[in-house]
């Protein structure tokens, strides 16, 4: 698949989702602790909980949405398909079940879909959050989806029979 640059490049300023399961919270507030000065450089979006404690403990202003179980992944997703967020970190809990875990699989697929940093550990959310382009523009490439788009489908079929003959 090509890759095609659609969107405009992302700012030095990143807005950044933070999202953790119950077990990873303790994970996440640490890290975002330690990495303070860096995180209150960015725009910050959260799930609902996760969100309470960031604010809680870095007081940075902190965009916080439902509950992941009650939709908040969703909303994250979302918000990455509309281009509103565009970097995810992202502490799943290997070992313990979720209620949501489809929605769970949704974000880390759309996650792909549209190419945005993701970190699912804090090994790799040290490494991201260190890396220089956290602080400079950087022209995110798109996957061309034109292809996909122009698909026929059934419909089409049915809308143009004389196609199908
Ligand atoms: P929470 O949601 O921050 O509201 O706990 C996280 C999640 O489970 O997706």
């Amino acid at each position: 698949m090509t890759m095609q640059n659609e969107l405009p490049p992302l700012d030095t300023r990143k807005r950044i989702a933070l999202v953790a399961h119950d077990n990873k919270k303790r994970d996440l507030l640490e890290w975002a602790t330690f990495n303070h000065g860096t995180i209150a450089q960015h725009y910050i979006y959260a799930t609902g909980t996760t969100g309470g404690l960031i604010e809680r403990a870095l007081d940075v202003p902190v965009f916080r949405l439902q509950s992941g179980p009650l939709g908040g992944d969703q909303q994250v997703g979302a918000k990455i398909s509309e281009g509103e967020i565009d970097f995810l970190i992202f502490f799943w809990d290997p070992l313990e079940q979720q209620p949501h875990d489809p929605d769970v699989k949704a974000l880390l697929r759309i996650a792909m879909v549209w190419n945005i940093p993701v970190a699912c550990n804090r090994a790799s959310a040290d490494f991201l959050i260190s890396s220089p382009l956290m602080s400079a523009p950087y022209d995110r490439f798109l996957p061309d989806y034109s292809t996909y788009l122009a698909r026929r489908t059934s419909a089409d079929d049915a809308l143009h029979p004389a196609d199908i003959a």
